[in-house]
């Protein structure tokens, strides 16, 4: 191995480095506040239950609603944001659905 090999490979390295994080951040979904809002009457949403307003479901936990459930995605403070099994969709921070997750 030639001294010009340790230097590609050094190289190799280092650029992998600097772009590991962008590669990792591209392969995420995009994740855009304006995405439409999911229907409570649409088949998936019916599937697990989901409703806009959590006060007026029969929550297991109290207090759980889609800001505090460990699959939303939504900005704090915002009144709605994606969910992890609605891709595409947004759902509203003060709904829930019976896939409720704690945060961890
Ligand atoms: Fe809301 Fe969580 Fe159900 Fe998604 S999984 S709709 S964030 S309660």
């Amino acid at each position: 191995m030639s001294s010009t090999d340790r230097l590609s490979r050094r190289q190799l390295l280092q650029n992998l480095a600097v772009s590991a994080p962008f590669l990792t951040l591209a392969a995420l979904p995009a994740r855009s506040a304006d995405q439409p809002l999911l229907s409570p009457d649409a088949k998936e949403a019916k599937a697990v239950k989901y409703i806009e307003d959590a006060t007026k479901a029969q929550r297991p936990v109290k207090d759980s609603n889609c800001a505090n459930c460990g699959l939303y995605q939504g900005k704090n403070g915002a009144p709605a944001g994606p969910c992890q099994i609605f891709p595409g969709k947004a759902v509203k921070a003060a709904g829930w659905c019976s896939s409720w997750a704690p945060q961890i």
